[in-house]
């Protein structure tokens, strides 16, 4: 597992969608519960920064907890949220993605803009969790596959449960395109799959 620290924001922004949905003290115990409490006590959330914070496996750790203590139906539209306030985040504070704000960007056909914004998004995560991620398209749609998969490490279920990146997919393609467009789970570690695999479709919902 790896060792790697993440920014602390990307826990921060976990953090506030845990206490906005269950509240305070149900974040409490998720880090009691999961032997985090150093990441998290008396109050004092982590900074919404970039210090280096929480490891990739604490993380996984916490994930697991978090599943076990609240249910996948109770943690999904949380992590939806912490996906989508992550991409919100990232596109304002990492160059790589808020380099697509700019007019070039605007002018790119859809199929384009949706490629680039995955791959741009799909590298920032690889190097954030130094997880190998891959993007690719094909006439069924676009795709992300992430091996080594941190957000579902250890899980098992009988669906795809790595909501925070469907999340953060979903709000980069909304936000590159200004519409919706399905983001689907079609492949899940936690499931039995090689590698876990995210399909957005080839047109936007009607
Ligand atoms: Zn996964």
């Amino acid at each position: 597992m790896s060792q790697q620290q993440l920014p602390s924001s990307v826990l921060r922004l976990v953090c506030d969608s845990i206490i906005e949905n269950l509240g305070e003290k149900s974040l409490r115990m998720l880090f009691v519960q999961a032997g985090l409490q150093r990441y998290y006590q008396n109050g004092v959330l982590p900074p919404n920064d970039d210090t280096p914070s929480i490891t990739v496996s604490e993380l996984s750790h916490l994930f697991n907890i978090a599943f076990q203590i609240f249910g996948d139906r109770g943690i999904k539209p949380i992590f939806l949220r912490a996906g989508r306030s992550n991409m919100q985040h990232f596109r304002e504070h990492n160059k790589t993605l808020s380099a697509l704000a700019g007019a070039a960007f605007k002018v790119l056909p859809t199929d384009a803009k949706i490629k680039l914004v995955l791959s741009r998004s799909a590298k920032l995560a690889e190097e954030l969790f130094q997880a190998p991620h891959r993007t690719y398209d094909t006439p069924e749609g676009f795709f992300v596959e992430i091996s080594e998969c941190p957000y579902c490490a250890g899980n098992h279920a009988d669906h795809g449960i790595c909501y925070i990146p469907l999340g953060f997919y979903q709000e980069a393609i909304r936000w590159a395109t200004s519409e919706e467009y399905r983001v689907d789970e079609t492949e899940c570690i936690a499931n039995g799959g090689a590698v876990c695999r995210f399909q957005v479709s080839r047109k936007p919902n009607e």
